[in-house]
């Protein structure tokens, strides 16, 4: 490969601040309203021009749809995101659980107004490109923009990139797995033109449970046994006929999959139905290659309801998500990694800083927590190696593979944002390395903001 010495340059510093949170979504959007409500100065960048991550970029919706009568909720800032999407008009009930979809364009207005009120500056359509350094310390970043690239100071850095750019670029080490093992990337669509009546009642006629996730290609789920006789709005069957009818080749038997709400207006929402395997969301041709094959598939996909299920009979393409969803990149070899124990047999902490349902979803797994059962997150998981000032939070901190599959949940992503928040607070308050604080001073900040601990 031919390579060129990019000359170097003076850029300015247009922006100082305490705590500086890249990336904006479930874990960096809960980092940032945490460390505000602890009373420090806190600036969100964000490459896009919405704040939300993947609920508003890519319309992941179910934020909460593992919830059922038993399962013991985090509280804190998930519960919040839930509760302010619904006073503002902007969630439905969800299909499978007690839990409401988010509308993934009602939250952008949603947490304009969270990040607003907490006084959080905030510093859009601006990518993080390169770590500024004092030694082994992170003192700020440099972004590029329509501005061209600048430098932002900072005394706390939080990661919320979810690919764990900022820290992979300080020099933590971080790990991936290899480009085939990767969870699949989808893109993400929602559609209009549905008789809602006429679909509840072919859903009804032929309910589907979280067994039948096991029908094979990408759906090939294993579940603890519990989980099979549950109503699951699983889509699969129109798919396996339109191979048979030749509309789709028979490799695309990925094509499958949930869709989220059925709504008065004619709408079918979080429409996860598209699954790529072997692309590598840090890797920018994998990224075009998965936009431009996943809205092929989409389409595929809606010819296919089309055809084959009751009530869809209009149905039509109303948007895709704004980029390509990616569920699995880096992640930060942290000070704790998280195991498979730790999330299938209720880990407890001493330096916990919140608490998670035992829900797992990934990797070819899924256990739902209907029976009361949780574990908790140490802060010692939001610590990388090597690198200091700075936090990993959401699904960049480290883990064993199937503690990603619960730990890379929205709701977990958040909890893990808080912890940070308050513990990037608490570091510039007392002017103390983040490795060096008394945990039970973050605890005691967590249950200020409502959020539950142990
Ligand atoms: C298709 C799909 C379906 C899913 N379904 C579910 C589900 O049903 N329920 C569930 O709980 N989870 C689900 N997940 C997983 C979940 O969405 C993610 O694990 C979670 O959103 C991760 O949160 P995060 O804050 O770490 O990262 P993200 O939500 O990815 O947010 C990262 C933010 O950082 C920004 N950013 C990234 N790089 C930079 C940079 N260099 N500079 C500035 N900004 C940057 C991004 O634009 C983004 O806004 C799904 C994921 C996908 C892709």
């Amino acid at each position: 490969m031919k390579r060129i010495t990019e000359p170097a340059r003076e850029i300015d510093v247009v922006h100082e601040t305490e705590v500086l949170v890249v990336g904006s979504g479930p874990g960096g959007l809960s980092a940032a309203l945490a460390a505000a409500r602890a009373g420090v100065d806190v600036t969100l960048v964000e490459r896009f021009g919405c704040f939300g991550g993947n609920i508003t970029v890519v319309g992941v919706e179910g934020m909460h749809w593992y919830r059922h009568e038993a399962t013991v909720e985090s509280d804190g800032i998930p519960r919040e995101f839930e509760e302010a999407a619904k006073a503002a008009g902007a969630a439905v009930p969800e299909s499978q659980s007690l839990s409401y979809e988010i509308d993934s364009e009602g939250f952008k207005l949603v947490a304009d107004r969270m990040v607003e009120q907490a006084g959080i500056h905030p510093m859009l359509h601006r990518a993080f490109v390169a770590p500024i350094m004092e030694g082994d310390r992170i003192i700020g970043i440099i972004t590029e923009s329509k501005a061209g690239r600048e430098a932002i100071l900072a005394q706390v850095v939080i990661d919320a990139t979810g690919d764990a750019d900022v820290a992979h670029r300080a020099g933590a080490p971080c790990e991936k797995a290899a480009r085939e093992d990767l969870m699949a990337a989808s893109v993400m669509f929602h559609a209009a033109g549905v008789d809602r009546k006429a679909f509840l009642a072919g859903v009804q006629a032929d309910p589907q449970t979280y067994k039948d996730w096991g029908g094979g290609g990408e759906w090939n789920i294993e579940t603890s046994g519990k989980e099979d006789e549950m109503f699951s709005p699983f889509l699969h069957k129109p798919f396996q006929q339109a191979i048979e009818a030749g509309m789709i080749p028979p490799h695309l038997n990925t094509i499958a999959g949930t869709w989220g709400a059925a709504h008065e207006s004619g709408e079918l929402t979080y429409m996860n139905l598209v699954h790529l395997a072997g692309i590598d969301g840090t890797d920018p041709a994998d990224l075009t290659r998965g936009e431009i094959e996943g809205r092929r598939q989409a389409m595929l996909a809606l010819e296919a309801l089309r055809s084959f299920t009751p009530g869809c009979e209009e149905i039509r393409l109303r948007n895709f998500g704004m980029s390509l969803g990616i569920r699995d990149t880096r992640k930060v070899q942290t000070v704790y990694r998280m195991t498979e124990g730790d999330v299938r047999e209720q880990g407890r902490f001493e330096d916990s800083i919140g608490i998670f349902p035992e829900f797992i979803d990934g990797y070819g797994v899924l256990i739902l927590p209907t029976t009361g059962r949780y574990f908790e997150v140490p802060y010692r998981n939001l610590l990388p190696q090597k690198v200091r000032g700075l936090l990993v939070s959401g699904r960049a901190t480290g883990g064993e593979k199937i503690a990603h599959a619960a730990t890379r949940n929205m709701a977990c992503c958040a909890v893990i944002g808080q912890g940070a928040g308050v513990a990037a607070a608490l570091a510039v308050r007392q002017a103390r390395d983040l490795d060096a604080l008394d945990v039970g001073e973050i605890q005691r900040g967590l249950l200020r903001q409502g959020a539950r601990v142990h």
